[in-house]
């Protein structure tokens, strides 16, 4: 039978036409990540990276994700609302190609934890900061299908139902049961 379960979706909403380039958000997210919690603040340890070109009116926070070894070959180029944006300004990777993401000391890559670190914060501090409200944070629960557990209990039923008769038309019905039947006594 289908069941369906909930899961817990965390989001950013970032609305660039809010954001005015301040980088406090660049602040704490540093200094809350600093090897003893707000002894310094330094935005190349941020997991969250302002792209900011005040003549071309361009405020972009991005924040760090997953980390990958080569840097793509594809890239892509945004002209939104006339500005227009580098091939790797959007992308959120850690990655060999740029600086942004990597822990300046060790070249570690960086990933934002939504400030669920040691201690976890009820709400993203670099949101708590951002007084322009460019950054506001949303938590909803989310209906999940466990259709694909369904899926894989029917495949492994067909696959144990395959075996049997695979079993049975090489030895024959009743050997197979046989040993089947000694299995399970033994068991
Ligand atoms: S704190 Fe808010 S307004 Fe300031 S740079 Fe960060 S996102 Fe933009
Ligand atoms: S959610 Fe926390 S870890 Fe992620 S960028 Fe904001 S301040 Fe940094």
């Amino acid at each position: 039978m289908m069941g369906k379960k909930t899961k817990t979706v965390k989001v950013i909403n970032i609305d660039l036409e809010k954001c005015n380039g301040c980088r406090a958000c660049e602040m704490i997210c540093s200094a809350f990540h600093a090897s003893e919690k707000y002894s310094s603040n330094n935005p190349t340890r941020s997991r969250i990276r302002m792209i900011r070109r005040p003549l071309e009116d361009i405020y972009l926070p991005i924040y760090a994700g997953e980390y990958t070894a080569a840097e793509c070959m594809g890239r892509d180029k945004y002209v939104i609302d006339g500005k227009e944006y580098d091939e790797c300004d959007f992308c959120r990777a850690s990655c060999p190609s740029r600086e942004a993401f990597k822990e300046p000391d060790s070249g570690l890559p960086l990933k934002c934890d939504m400030c669920e670190d040691d201690p976890p914060q009820e709400e993203p501090l670099c949101v708590k900061w951002c007084l322009s409200d460019a950054l506001t944070y949303e938590i909803r629960e989310e209906e999940v299908e466990d259709e694909e557990e369904e899926e894989q209990k029917d495949l492994t039923q067909e696959e144990m139902e395959r075996s049997i008769k695979a079993l049975a038309d090489r030895y024959g019905l009743d050997k197979a049961a046989n040993s089947m039947a000694r299995l399970l006594k033994k068991e």
